[in-house]
């Protein structure tokens, strides 16, 4: 009889053989095997039916060429892409990324953390990711128009609103997902439930634009509601200046904290006296500036270049990375915990390499992996889903309250999932467990499909 330790380490060599030199796929399976042994110790069926092996190989993988043509009327290539890693749950869900640093690799981690994160949301959606190398940063609204139009051309033979819903991601904002729908709507049928994020003009869902920072800020919310704590007065340092950090930023400060940094790709700024959100939001949603432009209106905050802001040398509370992956590695990750830092809430995906995680969760930081802490993104999609369906709007209130709801039971359920197995604040093996036991069983109960 294979254990399971022995079962799961041949699934990890097997992965590492077939995928050699995909880092960040690894890296996301190295996170993931270890955590599932105890799960995969209590049933012995699943290690006989090689579940994991299933599990491990993505249902489909689409690679498409997309042509487009620039201002200057040249002639320009990208690469897309769409994986669809595993329906059980639910057609394919999961955003598009177009940024230079896509590749297979990259991807193939989105989508697989995607699969676990729409499980926890506990709603109908299985896991995919698509996106291109293409860089959206310095385009015209012309470029990106066209290269959209082009991407949507060959899309659109593999999605649908019952099969494959795409969203944004890095890169892939309402500008994109207009340019995208208006596309698909051209080449099939109209559908609104086809792609998540919409403008709230034609079947977007409120809250969705909040929906993945003011869904971090609810978790660590109901985390410090746990300890007889809140938001109040907490220092938080953010990464990013984009959509999570965006709303995780207006959240945080809503319920009371001082929020002292955030970033883009060349540096951050730090303002002691706490972030000027409505400044951010102009340079970025607005006139998709540079924050390095930041200190011009607020010359008692700093600027750092060419820094990671978690090199950040002042004590805080919280940490909330809501920029890219592996944005801190080990040596930063001591250097936080050395400014005191007490939770880590991932608003990005993967922000924190292995070595990252485990030392916070050696040191016990209340570590919050992305799969679980920005589940409220792809949650708040899966409800715009249920509102076209319905051809109903619901109200902000009424989508907001639902994403409180679905942040607290996510929490919870990682929390108790952890302590089921005996490794109570380990959230990150909570999240694991919790979000595979799903998607097991239901790929027991379909078969071998
Ligand atoms: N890109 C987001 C994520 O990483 C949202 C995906 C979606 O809404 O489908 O979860």
């Amino acid at each position: 009889m294979t254990t399971a330790k022995e079962y799961i380490q041949q699934i990890r060599d097997e992965v590492h053989r077939l995928d050699a030199g995909q880092s960040e796929y690894l890296q996301a399976v190295d996170e993931f095997l270890p955590t599932v042994e105890a799960f995969m110790e209590e049933h012995p069926d699943y290690i006989e039916q090689n579940i994991l092996g299933q599990l491990m190989e993505p249902e489909r993988i689409i690679q498409f060429r997309v042509p487009w043509q620039d201002d200057e009327g040249n002639w320009r290539v990208n690469r897309g892409f769409r994986i669809q890693y595993n329906s059980a749950l639910g057609p394919y869900k999961g955003g598009l990324r177009f940024h230079p640093s896509v590749n297979l690799s990259v991807l193939k981690f989105l989508a697989f953390e995607q699969i676990f994160k729409n499980s926890l949301t506990d709603l109908p959606i299985g896991g995919g990711k698509g996106g291109s190398d293409f860089d959206p940063k310095g385009k015209s609204d012309a470029e990106v128009m066209r290269f959209c139009q082009s991407f949507m051309l060959e899309l659109s033979k593999h999605i649908g609103p019952n099969t494959d819903v795409p969203a944004g991601d890095i890169g892939v904002g309402a500008r994109e997902i207009g340019y995208l729908y208006g596309a698909y709507k051209r080449l099939k049928q109209y559908d609104a439930g086809v792609l998540t994020g919409k403008p709230l003009g034609f079947w977007g869902s409120q809250t969705r634009t909040e929906a993945t920072g003011y869904g971090l800020v609810y978790f660590v919310k109901h985390l410090l509601k746990d300890q007889e704590d809140d938001f109040k007065e907490k220092k938080v340092v953010v990464s990013g200046s984009g959509n999570v950090a965006i709303y995780a930023i207006q959240k945080a400060q809503e319920l009371g904290a001082t929020v002292l940094t955030c970033s883009d790709s060349n540096g951050y700024v730090y303002d002691s006296e706490g972030i000027d959100l409505e400044l951010v939001r102009d340079l970025k949603e607005r006139n998709r500036e540079r924050i390095s432009r930041y200190v011009e209106k607020r010359p008692n905050a700093t600027y750092v270049e060419g820094e990671s802001v978690w090199a950040f040398a002042e004590d805080y509370d919280i940490a909330l990375p809501c920029a890219t992956q592996n944005e801190i590695d080990e040596k930063a990750a001591q250097q936080m915990i050395k400014q005191g830092v007490k939770i880590v809430g991932e608003g990005a995906n993967m922000p924190c390499t292995l070595e990252a995680a485990h030392a916070f969760i050696e040191a016990e930081v209340a570590y919050c992996p992305g799969k679980a802490a920005n589940a409220g993104g792809v949650a708040v999609s899966a409800l715009e889903m249920s509102q076209n369906a319905e051809r109903l709007v619901w109200d902000f209130d009424k989508v907001d309250s639902m994403l409180d709801d679905i942040m607290a039971n996510i929490y919870t359920n990682c929390r108790d999932t952890a302590e089921a197995y005996g490794k109570k604040g380990n959230l990150m093996l909570g999240a694991n467990i919790a979000g595979f036991k799903k998607v097991a069983v239901a790929m027991m109960a379909q078969g071998l499909v």
